[in-house]
C-alpha cells in the first residue's frame, strides 16, 4: 500500500533513521500524522509498538532537525524571494520526487528532491561546507553527473552569515547562464541545503598549476586562452550589473582540459549607483591579496576592483599558481601597493605584452584600468606569436627542439627577428619546456590567422617593464627594486609546505573543519590572506595607520635568543626581523634554530618563516611561547579586540587558533 502523501515526511524520517519499519504502527497504532503530534507521545508509546529505547533516541534526534530543518525551509523561501513561488510543491502520488524536475538541459533552475541526488566522493571544502560529486536521476531515469556544495551546519543550524551567504550564492547563480560560468541546475532544500551544480571534473586550476612535477606546466597558448574565456565570463557578469569579488584561480573550475568556469558566487553582490560600486556594509572576509587598493582602503568593488583581480590571476596562472604577495602580511599589502607602488613582479613564463595588460588592469585609479569588454580584445592584441621549428637545435644550454615543433614565442617577436636579437625564448608546444633558443631556428606562423597563431607583439620586450614602474600612470615613479619581495625564496621550508604554511591565513576563518578531496584546490587556498574586517571596521586596526601597538616603526635589532619578553611585547612582521636567521658576523645558519622556525610555522597557520623567527627571537627560542604569541598576534589581526582579549580567547579554547577565530567572527 503506497504511503498517505500527507504522512510522507514520516515515512522519509523513518527511513533515514533506518526505522522505517516503524511507519504503519506510528500512523496507525499512534495516529500520529504531523510532527507536533510527537509531543504526546511518550516512551511507553514507543515501547508498545516494539520501538527499543536507542531507536527511540534517534527518533527524538531525528524530529528535533526535522522541525529546525522546517524553521530554516521559511527562511529559504524568504531568503530567496523569487524563486520558491515559481517552484510549487505539489503532493506527489507515491513516494516518488516531490517536485516536478525539469531537464537540466532545460534552462530551468529548479528545486531538486533529496532522494534524486546521490553523494559520492569529497571534491573539496569552501566557505559554506563541502563540495561532493554526485549524481541526479532525473525523472527520465538519466543520471547526470553533478558537484553538490552543501551548507555546513552547526548542531545549531547552519551558523552566522553562512546561511544568507548561501542562498545569496544560489539566487545568484539561478540567473546566469554563460559558457564559462559554473552552472547551478537546482537546490535540495534538505538537511542540510545542498547546491547541485554543473560538476567540474577536472577541479580547480589553481591544483591543476600547482601541481608538483612531473605534471607538466600548463602551455602558454593554453593560460591566454583561459584568460580570453575569463574576461568573456567577467564582462558577461560585469554586463548583469554584477561584481565577483573573488576572482582568483581557485574560483576558476577545469570543466574539461581547454575550458574554465568561473565559479564561487558566495562574494558576488550587485553593483549599485551611478558609480556602478559595491561598499562592503561591514567586517567580512576579503581575499586580500588580490584586492584593488580601493576595496582595502574603502570596502569599494566594482567592475574595474574585478578587473584588477583578473591582472592578479593573469599572474597566478603565469607563476605556477603561486601565492601574491606572499611574505607580506596581509595589512601591508595596501601599503606595498600605495605608498611604495609595488607591483607583483612579472613571472618569467609571462610574456611581456601579457604582463604589461597585467599593469594596465592594476592602475591605482580604477577609472584607468580597462573594462573586460575592452580586454577581452587587449588580449587578442598580447597574444604570444606561434611559430614552427625549422630545424633541430640541441645546443647546450637553448630549448630543445625537432624540425615541426610549435613554438609559443614568450620573449622576442616580429619586430626584433633581426641580427641584432637573435636569441627569443618560448615554451615548445611538444615538450612543454621554456628556453631560449635561436631566432633563426624558428619562423612565425602567417600573421592573420586565429588569434593563437597571429604574431602580434606590439609590445617590445622592455616595454613591460617600463610600465611596471609606471603604475600610476604618468603620476607614477618606479620604485622596481622593492618588487622581488613578493617572490622572495622561503628557505628551510619545503616549497609545497611554505605554500600551505604562507597561504592558510584564510583557513581561520573557516568555520569548522576543512576536508580535501582529489581535483579540488586545497582548502588553505580559499580567500587566502583573506582578513576578517573589511575596510569599515579595518584602517584603525592596520598598522598602515600609525598605531602604538603595530610595527610601524622598524624595530631594534636584537641577538638571535636574547632573553625572554613579555609576549604580548612581540609585534609581527617588523622590518628588520628577517636579519635574524643569520647571527650578525656571517655565521651559517644554526640547523636547531631553523627545526625550531618550522616547529612554529607548522603549527600556526598563515606565518612566514620570517615572522616565526621574529617571535622566537622575542621568546629566547621558546618554541611553545613563541607559537602561543602568534597566535594571539593572529587573532588580534583577525578582530577588532585587544591583544589582552585574544590571549585571554585563545586560552579560552586551549590555543585552538581555529576556534578562537571562530568566537571572534561570531560576534565582530
Ligand atoms: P567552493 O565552496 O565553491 O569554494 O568549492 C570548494 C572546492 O570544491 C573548490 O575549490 C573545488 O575544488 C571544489 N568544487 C566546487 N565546485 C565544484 C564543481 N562544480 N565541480 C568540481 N569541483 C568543485
Amino acid at each position: 500500500m503506497l504511503p498517505e502523501a500527507s504522512s510522507l515526511w514520516l515515512l522519509r524520517l523513518l527511513r533515514d533513521i533506518q526505522l522505517a519499519q516503524f511507519y504503519r504502527p506510528i500512523l496507525e497504532e499512534l495516529n500520529v500524522t504531523r510532527p507536533e503530534h510527537f509531543d504526546f507521545v511518550k516512551p511507553e508509546d514507543l515501547d508498545g509498538i516494539g520501538m527499543g529505547r536507542p531507536a527511540q533516541r534517534r527518533l527524538a534526534e531525528a524530529l528535533k532537525r526535522h522541525r529546525s530543518g522546517l524553521k530554516s525551509k521559511n527562511w529559504v523561501y524568504k531568503i530567496l524571494g523569487g524563486l520558491a513561488p515559481e517552484q510549487k510543491e505539489t503532493t506527489p502520488p507515491s513516494d516518488g520526487p516531490l517536485l516536478s524536475l525539469p531537464e537540466p538541459e532545460g534552462g530551468l533552475k529548479c528545486l531538486i528532491p533529496d532522494g534524486a541526488v546521490r553523494r559520492g566522493e569529497l571534491l573539496g571544502s569552501g566557505c559554506f561546507g563541502v563540495v561532493h560529486r554526485g549524481l541526479w536521476t532525473l525523472p527520465s531515469g538519466q543520471s547526470v553527473p553533478v558537484a553538490v556544495k552543501s551548507l555546513r551546519v552547526g548542531p545549531e543550524g547552519p551558523v552566522g552569515t553562512e546561511l544568507g551567504d548561501f542562498l545569496r550564492e544560489v539566487s545568484i547563480m539561478m540567473n546566469l547562464e554563460h559558457p564559462h560560468v559554473l552552472r547551478l541546475h537546482g537546490l535540495v532544500l534538505g538537511q542540510p541545503l545542498q547546491m547541485v551544480m554543473e560538476l567540474a571534473p577536472l577541479g580547480s586550476l589553481h591544483t591543476r598549476l600547482a601541481a608538483p612535477a612531473p605534471t607538466p606546466p600548463l602551455p602558454v597558448a593554453l593560460l591566454c586562452l583561459f584568460l580570453r574565456q575569463l574576461a568573456g565570463a567577467m564582462a558577461y557578469l560585469g554586463a548583469r550589473g554584477l561584481v565577483h569579488r573573488d576572482l582568483a584561480t581557485r574560483n576558476l573550475l577545469l570543466a574539461t582540459p581547454r575550458t574554465i568556469k568561473v565559479a564561487d558566487f558566495g562574494l558576488v553582490r550587485p553593483l549599485r549607483g551611478a558609480r556602478g560600486r559595491y561598499v562592503m556594509g561591514g567586517p567580512r572576509p576579503i581575499p586580500y591579496a588580490w584586492c584593488a587598493p580601493e576595496s582595502l582602503r574603502q570596502g569599494a568593488f566594482s567592475s574595474a576592483s574585478d578587473v584588477w583581480m583578473f591582472g592578479v590571476t593573469l599572474w597566478e596562472m603565469f607563476s605556477g599558481g603561486e601565492e601574491p604577495w606572499a611574505g607580506v602580511p596581509p595589512y601591508l599589502i595596501l601599503q606595498r601597493l600605495e605608498k611604495d607602488r609595488a607591483r607583483l613582479p612579472r613571472p618569467p613564463l609571462c610574456p611581456r605584452a601579457l604582463y604589461a595588460l597585467a599593469l594596465r588592469c592594476w592602475a591605482p585609479h580604477p577609472a584607468d584600468r580597462p573594462s573586460f569588454a575592452h580586454l577581452e580584445g587587449l588580449l587578442q592584441e598580447a597574444w604570444p606569436p606561434e611559430a614552427h621549428c625549422v630545424r633541430d637545435v640541441t645546443e647546450p644550454g637553448a630549448l630543445r627542439m625537432e624540425t615541426g615543433d610549435p613554438i609559443t614565442v614568450i620573449e622576442g617577436s616580429a619586430s626584433s627577428h633581426s641580427p641584432d636579437s637573435p636569441t627569443w625564448r618560448g615554451q615548445n608546444g611538444r615538450t612543454l619546456k621554456v628556453g631560449s633558443f635561436p631566432a633563426s631556428a624558428v619562423t612565425l606562423a602567417d600573421s592573420g590567422g586565429p588569434p593563437a597563431t597571429r604574431p602580434v607583439h606590439r609590445v617590445s620586450p622592455a616595454q613591460g617593464e617600463q610600465h611596471h614602474g609606471s603604475t600610476d600612470g604618468d603620476r607614477g615613479k618606479a620604485k622596481l627594486r622593492d618588487l622581488p619581495l613578493a617572490r622572495a625564496p622561503r628557505r628551510n621550508v619545503p616549497l609545497q609546505r611554505a605554500k600551505v604554511i604562507s597561504k592558510s591565513l584564510e583557513s581561520v576563518l573557516s568555520l569548522g573543519p576543512r576536508p580535501t578531496g582529489g581535483g579540488s584546490s586545497p582548502p588553505e587556498l580559499r580567500h587566502a590572506r583573506a582578513v576578517t574586517r573589511g575596510p569599515p571596521g579595518l584602517p584603525s586596526r592596520l598598522p598602515f595607520v600609525s598605531s602604538p601597538s603595530q610595527p610601524s616603526q622598524p624595530r631594534r635589532e636584537r641577538p638571535p635568543w636574547p632573553r625572554r619578553e613579555p609576549p604580548h611585547s612581540h609585534p609581527q612582521g617588523a622590518p628588520g626581523a628577517s636579519k635574524a636567521a643569520v647571527p650578525s658576523g656571517g655565521l651559517p645558519p644554526d640547523p636547531e634554530l631553523q627545526r625550531r622556525i618550522m616547529e612554529v610555522g607548522l603549527s600556526v597557520h598563515g606565518v612566514t618563516h620570517q615572522e616565526c623567527q621574529a617571535a622566537l627571537r622575542t621568546t629566547g627560542g621558546d618554541v611553545a611561547s613563541a607559537i602561543r604569541n602568534l597566535k594571539v598576534d593572529q587573532l588580534f589581526h583577525l578582530s577588532s579586540r585587544s591583544r589582552a582579549d585574544c590571549r585571554r580567547i585563545l586560552e579560552h579554547y586551549q590555543w585552538d587558533l581555529s576556534a578562537a577565530s571562530r568566537y571572534v567572527l561570531a560576534r565582530p
